[in-house]
């Protein structure tokens, strides 16, 4: 099938199983949230699909192909955190260009991208501010426009709100599903907070110790009686 594919997926840190036969599918272009409380295994497998953790059992694809052994650099993924950890000495045109640079995209063509970027995520103008000089949210935006800047095919958000205040939370968790319509981005949230997880997603797994216990679209199994 096109886009991932986790079959019996199972993560094992010594004695404890922390992702148990996990099976999910995420179609190209929609966004899937992960839900569970804290230390049920969402991290972990968002890791595993990253290639930063080693799976156990099971198997993770890419359009059908298995991605055991393929390195977190070959997967052609993108990963945003909480904590966005912007590169503090550069501005936010250089975060943004950053890994654009490094595949020597040229410096016309990038600093065409990162203002396309910026107007993606609010902040057109921001290019020359540092780090230091944003509030929270601004620094998740750059953040989010740093990951998306090299295209990835897929997108990797792990509690990327969970440290913003609550009203900051629900405006940029709207924003946020906006900015993944509109760039078309296929991604794979993981959160424990259920209002970012409906407010962002297509589609929804909730996780309980390592398992997946339910899971479905939002607009037909979550929205029914
Ligand atoms: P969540 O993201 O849902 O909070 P995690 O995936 O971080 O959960 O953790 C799932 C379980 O695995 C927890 O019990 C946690 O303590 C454990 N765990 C996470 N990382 C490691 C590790 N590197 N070594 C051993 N145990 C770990
Ligand atoms: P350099 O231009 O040497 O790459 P800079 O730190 O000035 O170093 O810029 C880093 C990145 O940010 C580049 O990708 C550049 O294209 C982009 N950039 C810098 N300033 C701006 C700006 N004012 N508007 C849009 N993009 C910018």
């Amino acid at each position: 099938m096109a886009g991932l594919s986790l079959d019996h997926v199972s993560v094992r840190y010594d004695d404890l199983l922390a992702v148990d036969d996990v099976s999910l599918d995420l179609a190209p272009g929609r966004v899937l949230a992960v839900l569970g409380p804290s230390g049920c295994g969402k991290s972990t497998l968002l890791r595993a699909v990253a290639g930063l953790e080693p799976v156990s059992r099971g198997t993770i694809a890419w359009d059908g192909r298995d991605l055991g052994g393929v390195p977190t650099h070959k997967r052609g993924f993108a990963l945003m955190f909480q904590d966005g950890q912007l590169f503090a000495h550069l501005t936010v045109g250089g975060n943004i260009g950053y890994s654009l640079r490094l595949r020597r995209v040229g410096a016309i063509e990038r600093r065409r991208r990162v203002d396309e970027l910026l107007e993606l995520v609010g902040l057109t103008g921001y290019a020359d501010r540092l780090p230091a000089t944003l509030s929270g949210g601004e620094r998740q935006r750059v953040a989010l426009a740093r990951a998306l800047a090299v295209q990835p095919r897929l997108l990797l958000l792990d509690e990327p709100l969970s440290a913003l205040d609550a009203t900051l939370r629900t405006r940029l968790a709207l924003d946020l599903r906006q900015i993944l319509n509109v760039s078309g981005t296929t991604a794979l949230l993981v959160t424990h907070d259920h209002e970012e997880a409906f407010a962002v997603a297509d589609e929804m797994a909730v996780m309980r110790a390592g398992r997946v216990v339910q899971s479905g679209d939002l607009s037909t199994v979550w929205r029914a009686p």
